[in-house]
């Protein structure tokens, strides 16, 4: 399958909220089901931690941070050859199948 983004990617935010755009982070989740990524430090959201259980209430209130997934046209490939975020082509030699970088025509993957 042709996947433009892959776990490990440095990705940038091309669009989304304004405090993640033009981040940069690395892909740490993928969720193909729902063409979604996870990267590191981007698009964070606060959980409470301390919700009241059984009615009774819980010392601990303290706030989980995580990453919520955005969605994979949200962000562009960072070009590990030229460190631009780019658009990603394909092209197959021996067999195998290569990620090539539209701004440098390098290969992504070798
Ligand atoms: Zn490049």
């Amino acid at each position: 399958m042709k996947q433009k983004i892959r776990k490990g990617d440095t990705v940038e935010i091309i669009s989304g909220r304004s405090e993640d755009k033009k981040k940069r982070g690395e892909v740490i989740r993928m969720i193909p089901t729902e063409s979604r990524v996870v990267v590191q430090g981007v698009n964070i959201r606060s959980r409470h931690k301390g919700q009241t259980q059984a009615g009774r209430r819980q010392i601990d209130a303290g706030i989980v941070k995580f990453e919520a997934p955005i969605h994979i046209s949200n962000v562009m490939l960072v070009c590990p050859k030229c460190n631009k975020a780019t658009r990603v082509g394909f092209s197959r030699e021996n067999g195998k199948l290569s990620r090539i970088c539209k701004k440098c025509n390098a290969d992504i993957d070798a």
